[in-house]
């Protein structure tokens, strides 16, 4: 397969790798955002959030908290982003599910995405949508 991160997994191409155990693998972004920024993935490969099994995102959201107090600590950061880009429209680049932990230091001038304002009924219209897929 032509998966950059399963290439990675299997050791054909390098990774600065912080985290690994039968199932998982932690390794550096090669373009952080921040110093430390870390990629989170389970070691088989599924495309995306939606395709991993429930028994695996329990074990990796498990994993991933350890290993954001390890960047925490690590870095010095005083804070992290948790995100998980699902989809090309969502800006996944690497069709191998993964999740950011991005560390936030003051003053680090990484702007997050601004929002918006709903129009009238505008919410409860799109809840109700949405709790009707539930
Ligand atoms: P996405 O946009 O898919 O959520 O994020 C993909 C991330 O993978 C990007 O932040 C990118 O810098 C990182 N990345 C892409 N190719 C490689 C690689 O070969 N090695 C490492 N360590 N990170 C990569
Ligand atoms: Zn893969």
């Amino acid at each position: 397969m032509d998966c950059i991160f399963c290439k990675i997994v299997a050791g054909e191409i390098p990774a600065t790798k912080i985290y690994e155990d039968e199932n998982i693998l932690a390794f550096l972004d090669i373009a952080p955002v921040n110093p430390g920024h870390t990629l989170v993935i389970p070691k088989p490969h599924y495309a995306n959030f939606m395709e991993l099994p429930e028994e695996e995102s329990a074990v990796i959201i498990r994993t991933i908290k350890k290993l954001a107090a390890g960047v925490i600590k690590g870095t010095g950061a005083e804070g992290f982003n948790l995100t998980l880009n699902n989809g090309t429209v969502a800006g996944q680049v690497v069709g191998h599910v993964h999740w950011h932990i991005v560390p936030r230091f003051p003053d680090d001038g990484r702007v997050l995405w601004p929002g918006q304002v709903y129009q009238e009924g505008e919410a409860a219209a799109i809840a109700e949508k949405i709790k009707q897929q539930l």
